[in-house]
């Protein structure tokens, strides 16, 4: 237990309601899906724009929690639990952490700035941990809710601390520079990003830099603009490559494989090489190199340590594994904070029950051997772990800590009994330190295709699913569509995603697509839309819903039905409006009333209909006109046979085009997947899927010369000709070849040449400085879909449901 939980809760400003629970307090939550809560947790209930977590109080006592901060006591859970009344829960959360960090003295190092913040975390932890108990924010934890939760980690053994802070608009920082009081202020790269939350560079400056209002010292490249707002309290350490007036000068050689840093600092100068030539790279390890020169270390050392310095990667990724097996990669990190986030993700991601844990020793806790094993301990129980696979030899001592499970000393112990072990059908977490080189046992694990993957970004759909709910009025549930494999971005681990979002229903197509999603265990309720008669057995006993929409099908389903005695079961009525595609008709109604009139074998979910043209203003009468016949059809069959269905019509665009219209649900399509085809709407979401490849190879060509078949690319000049293994059997369409399309290399264009082949195509890289096995990128951020669709005289959808199942599918969080 934690006395220091204890300590700041009672400093906040609460009212507390004491029911006598025990308050041996270990931890904070805020998160009530995870398998980690329990009765030594401290629940904060934050209320969001689109979840209320006080709706999971009941459950959370269920699981043991007995301690909650909240703005009301939700009904029911009165006198099962401790409360702590306040007004706000996030702005609590915050007074909390900030109390809990000022039982603490040492040095905290501040973070913040528009690029680079998690890159110079990452690597001044990895400089400085050799000498110091580190504590740092996990992963980008930077936000109002991730820096208190970030701080709350501290514990005694700690000497120092390293954390980040993000802002997005205006005033937000002060709240994040009372919980990290930093001592040492690094502003990184200012930049432009998220300009659009602040009025000018001098607001955006003015607002990063409170930050360091008590820091010390405060580390940034030179300028002017920066200096004026540098608290009086505060020391500048500055550094330049062009003002000799910074207190470290720095000239820069750009080589090959590597840049040398000239560095000129007091009297002294001395070479310092680091492993990057771009720009981003060096400047971030410059603000590491201040650092050290603060905490004045000796040359060497910074010489042996920056020289290697890595690439951060900090995105959790799940692949596909071998025999049906997920993997999330995690083979970077390794301490206590972010295993606990990876097992959560783990969790969110599971496909059944079993769940593997391949880790290595683990680092930088702060507490001894046993109290850390102890903890790991726990951890790996809470989330019910099925089987632990230890490498190193730490943890191969503490191998009775955990159940079922086997260890290695090191990772090539690993590979050598690779064949000897099984892995089918189970989640596999894979987390070790950088120096365990656990990425083999990623390649080991992944199964193999070629280089082009679509990239599919987790937090961009849960963040558009977010934006679609916040335009429904409150009760208006959403079912979203995932038919088509997910619009071709992965059936089952969104359906999982949104299952873990709180999605209402899930849509598909056809019968098979509901069964595959049951059978990895979602347990979301799933309408088929066009269920064939014969799936109607599979329907059933799959508890899948079927969309009903002709009298034939009906009469079909009842008869069924009756023969299996059902009661109750749920279906779904499609009437036709308007697009006539599927539906009864209003010739119909009459039948379909006296069908279904006292029949006890089924229940009508609900009442559905489809939009032809949800998404064009020019059509808005005919729209209008669709919503009344719905309107009626639907009040008519709900009177007439005494039923309070759910009732739903909207697509995605009709969501905000017709916002009166949303009756009790919606069904979001494209839009999940960050397609809008209202360009202002377009700006606000994310981006989801990045079709990737890589460079095979470059050639030069003569003038005159021709490229691929038919010769359709004459060269006018010598030419660079990169290959590219992608083609239209990867289902890209050949009309996007011969001058019409490109893809982006380096964030440059490079026009496709001639024409596109069955697995491969060629472009020009002629003003690209580029080299064979660069990252190619076929759609995303830039060209995008709809650029694409445009340019094919074709839409969104076809182009998302092109892609074919060989590309690998990959997925990530941020
Ligand atoms: C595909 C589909 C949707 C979703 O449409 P979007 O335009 O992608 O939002 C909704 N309802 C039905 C019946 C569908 O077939």
């Amino acid at each position: 237990m934690n006395h220091k939980i204890l300590n700041s809760i009672q400093k906040i400003n609460a009212q507390f309601i004491n029911n006598h629970f025990t308050v041996a307090l270990d931890t904070v939550s805020i998160d009530s899906r995870s398998l980690q809560n329990g009765s030594e947790t401290l629940f904060f209930a934050l209320i969001g724009t689109n979840i209320d977590a006080h709706i999971y109080v009941g459950d959370l006592i269920e699981v043991g929690v007995r301690n909650f901060v909240v703005t009301h006591i939700p009904k029911n859970c009165e006198s099962k639990a401790n409360f702590y009344i306040v007004d706000d829960t996030l702005l609590s959360l915050q007074e909390f952490a900030a109390q809990y960090r000022s039982l603490f003295d040492f040095p905290i190092i501040g973070i913040t700035g528009s690029n680079g913040k998690t890159i110079v975390k990452e690597w001044l932890n990895f400089l400085l941990s050799p000498d110091f108990n580190v504590i740092r924010s996990p992963k980008s934890y930077n936000s109002q809710v991730g820096v208190p939760l970030s701080v709350i980690a501290i514990n005694e053994q700690h000497n120092l601390g390293i954390f980040e802070a993000g802002i997005s608009v205006h005033a937000e920082m002060k709240n994040l520079e009372k919980i990290i009081k930093p001592t040492l202020g690094v502003l990184t790269n200012i930049g432009s990003a998220h300009d659009q939350g602040f009025v000018n560079l001098d607001e955006k400056i003015k607002e990063k830099m409170s930050l360091f209002q008590t820091a010390e010292t405060v580390i940034y490249q030179t300028s002017d603009q920066i200096s004026s707002f540098i608290s009086s309290n505060s020391n500048a350490f500055t550094w330049s490559f062009t003002q000799k007036g910074a207190t470290v000068f720095i000239g820069k050689q750009i080589m090959d494989e590597q840049t040398i840093l000239n560095i000129h600092y007091k009297n002294d100068n001395f070479k310092v090489k680091i492993p990057f030539q771009d720009q981003a790279s060096i400047e971030n390890a410059i603000s590491c190199l201040m650092v050290l020169l603060y905490f004045k270390y000796d040359y060497v050392i910074i010489q042996n340590r920056m020289q290697l310095l890595f690439p951060v990667e900090m995105r959790l990724k799940v692949k596909n594994g071998i025999n049906n097996c997920s993997i999330i990669d995690d083979s970077y990190s390794s301490d206590f904070q972010s295993l606990k986030i990876a097992l959560d993700f783990l969790e969110s991601q599971k496909q059944g029950d079993n769940k593997t844990v391949i880790i290595s020793d683990i680092f930088q806790s702060g507490l001894t051997k046993d109290e850390l094993y102890n903890k790991v301990s726990d951890l790996i129980t809470s989330n019910k772990i099925s089987r632990v696979i230890g490498i190193g030899v730490t943890i191969s001592e503490y191998r009775h800590k955990f159940d079922n499970c086997i260890t290695y000393q090191t990772t090539a112990d690993f590979i050598a009994d690779y064949e000897n072990l099984d892995f089918t059908n189970e989640s596999i977490l894979i987390k070790g330190a950088r120096s365990f080189q656990f990425e083999e046992i990623v390649q080991l694990l992944e199964e193999k295709t070629h280089e082009t993957v679509l990239e599919i970004n987790l937090n961009a759909i849960s963040f558009n699913l977010n934006f679609f709910k916040s335009k429904l009025k409150p009760t208006v549930k959403i079912m979203v569509m995932v038919k088509a494999f997910g619009y071709g971005n992965g059936g089952f681990e969104i359906a999982k995603l949104l299952e873990h979002q709180k999605a209402d229903y899930l849509g598909v197509a056809f019968a098979d697509e509901g069964i595959a999603l049951k059978n990895a265990g979602i347990q979301l309720p799933i309408m088929v839309l066009n269920p064939e008669n014969t799936s109607f057995s599979a329907i059933i006993q799959y508890q899948l819903e079927p969309e009903i929409y002709s009298l034939k099908g009906l009469r079909a389903f009842l008869k069924i039905a009756a023969q299996k005695h059902l009661k109750h079961f749920p279906i779904h009525l499609k009437i036709d409006t308007g697009m006539h595609r599927l539906g009864f008709e209003d010739n119909t109604i009459d039948e379909l009333i006296s069908t279904l009139k006292g029949n006890q074998n089924i229940q009508v979910k609900s009442i559905l209909s489809h939009m032809a043209t949800s998404d064009d203003v020019l059509h808005k009468d005919f729209a209008t006109g669709q919503i009344a016949l719905f309107e009626k059809l639907s009040s008519r069959l709900m009177h007439e046979l005494n039923i309070q269905p759910i009732r739903h019509l909207m697509n995605t665009s009709g969501i905000s085009n017709f916002p009166d219209a949303q009756y009790d649900m919606v069904r979001l399509g494209i839009g999940l997947y960050g397609i809008s085809n209202d360009s202002q709407e377009q700006k606000k979401l994310e981006n989801v899927g990045t079709l990737k490849s890589i460079i095979s190879q470059i050639r030069t060509i003569p003038s005159g010369d021709s490229v691929g078949y038919g010769r359709k690319f004459m060269a006018e000049q010598t030419t660079k000709v990169a290959t590219i293994p992608i083609g239209y059997a990867d289902g890209l369409s050949r009309g996007w070849g011969n001058g019409v399309g490109y893809v982006t290399i380096k964030n440059k264009k490079a026009m496709i040449l001639g024409s596109i082949c069955m697995d491969m195509l060629m472009v020009d890289v002629t003003k690209i400085d580029c080299k064979e096995g660069d990252a190619v990128i076929i759609f995303g951020q830039s060209p995008s879909v709809i650029e694409i669709a445009k340019a094919l005289d074709t839409i969104s959808y076809e182009i998302l449901t092109s892609i074919s199942q060989r590309v690998k599918r990959v997925f990530y969080r941020d």
